[in-house]
């Protein structure tokens, strides 16, 4: 048995969080691999060191002095060193950072350095060797990650080795300038990492033990997920649920190896388990409910629309034409209605509409703003006679209008579209038929 550990920013905050990440680490011989984040914040309106190099980077590209900052970050990891009682200098590495930061050295570089400095403690701390992920990790020349120079540079150099830290979030193009992933992308690292070292898990230990049924800040104190499977996974993370970055999802699954999301200051609970697929039931009907305000629908209308070849086709091109994307289209038979953000519609509506009304002659087009989808998700549902039913009648007894009903083809997902303001209304009540009633 061997697994891939990857501790995020706030697990390693702090010499005492990283005393909690040692034990657990050495608390099983299998965590052979380790995937630093950055230091996080330590307390609510702390700051996050790689927000403090990005800042870095800003003042130098300004011709500005950043040596206030960049001590401050030498002062935070030196807390750390001294607080775990290792015999570390980092100076010289300071030195090197200030030195590459003067000649101009891309915000990738400046932003990498938080997790680069955390793998140096961290290996030092453990007695692990330490990989620089520049030197495994590639991007190409575009800097697009190189997923199969990387698996395989990544894995002969793992074979390598009984023990290691790789720090997550960066790698580097061909040319050997530094790339980070988006943020939150040390995620990413850990699962290329699981997949080039075949490992049998991938533990995630963040400072949440898992995924919630819903979010915490309409529900108080939701229940657990247990499992999840990785579509599931997805369609939650799209409607808001963030605990990995989304995109950590895809090397693991592509080699069956199952990710553990655990918490760093809670290692007896379980977590979540994200598996490809599963014959253990959730505990309750559905695996999790998320949603998001900020939508619009553009409705359209068209006299015997249902007869009209290319209709649909011609609709969604305006909104291709201004670049804008949809999330849903919901149709009648002399009706079709095109669900997008409102953000990114808001200034271009005029546009769009006389795009439809050039390119597919409707009779007429009503926008109403202020909508919020719901996705209420569960491999449950496909076996389970009523869901829907439960859902809909929840809702009208909370006094909620519904506007719009899709059922995802995998039946594994329905979404329904409310007024803004009852957006919370609806979430309890979908939580409390299926989690607390049971029903
Ligand atoms: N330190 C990076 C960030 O703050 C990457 C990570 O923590 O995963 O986004």
């Amino acid at each position: 048995m061997s697994k891939v550990v990857k501790f995020g920013g706030s697990s390693l905050a702090s010499a005492e969080q990283f005393e909690k990440a040692g034990d657990i680490i050495r608390a099983d011989e299998s965590r052979r691999f380790v995937v630093p984040s950055a230091p996080g914040k330590r307390f609510g309106n702390d700051t996050k060191v790689t927000d403090m190099l990005y800042q870095c980077h800003e003042l130098a590209e300004a011709g500005k002095d950043f040596e206030k900052v960049l001590s401050d970050i030498a002062g935070r990891y030196q807390e750390i060193v001294e607080g775990l009682g290792l015999d570390l200098d980092l100076a010289e590495e300071f030195d090197t950072i200030r030195k590459y930061l003067k000649e101009g050295a891309g915000k990738d570089y400046a932003a990498s350095r938080g997790e680069y400095l955390n793998g140096i403690i961290m290996a030092e701390y453990l007695g692990y060797e330490f990989i620089d992920a520049a030197s495994v990790i590639s991007f190409d020349e575009n800097g697009d990650f190189d997923p199969d120079r990387t698996n395989k540079v990544l894995s002969d150099r793992l074979a390598l080795c009984e023990n290691a830290v790789i720090p997550g979030f960066y790698g580097a193009m061909p040319d050997g300038t530094v790339k980070t992933f988006s943020r939150g992308g040390s995620d990413v690292t850990g699962s290329i990492v699981a997949k080039a070292a075949r490992v049998d898990v991938y533990e995630n230990w963040t400072d949440v033990s898992g995924f919630l049924v819903a979010d915490p800040r309409i529900i108080h104190k939701p229940e657990g997920i247990d499992v999840i499977t990785y579509k599931e996974l997805r369609e939650l993370s799209y409607m808001g649920a963030t605990v990995l970055h989304e995109d950590a999802i895809f090397p693991v699954r592509q080699e069956g190896i199952p990710i553990n999301i655990r918490n760093t200051n809670a290692p007896e609970d379980d977590g979540t388990w994200i598996v490809g697929s599963t014959c253990q039931k959730s505990r309750f009907v559905i695996t999790g409910i998320a949603g998001k305000k900020g939508f619009c629908s553009i409705n359209i209308e068209k006299d015997m629309m249902n007869a009209e070849i290319g209709f649909g086709r011609k609709v969604l091109q305006a909104f291709e034409e201004n670049g804008i994307s949809f999330e849903h289209i919901p149709s009648g038979i002399d009706t079709l209605t095109v669900f997008v953000h409102q953000d990114e519609f808001m200034h271009k509506e005029q546009k769009v509409v006389a795009g439809i009304h050039r390119l597919a002659r409707p009779d007429s087009i009503e926008i109403e703003s202020d909508l919020a989808l719901i996705a209420v998700v569960g491999r449950g549902m496909k076996s389970t006679r009523g869901t829907a039913g439960r859902i809909f009648s929840a809702l009208s007894h909370a006094n909620v209008n519904v506007r719009m009903i899709d059922q995802g083809s995998s039946e594994q997902n329905i979404i329904i579209g409310v007024a803004d303001g009852d957006f919370e209304t609806a979430i309890r009540a979908i939580y409390d038929i299926f989690v607390i009633t049971k029903l």
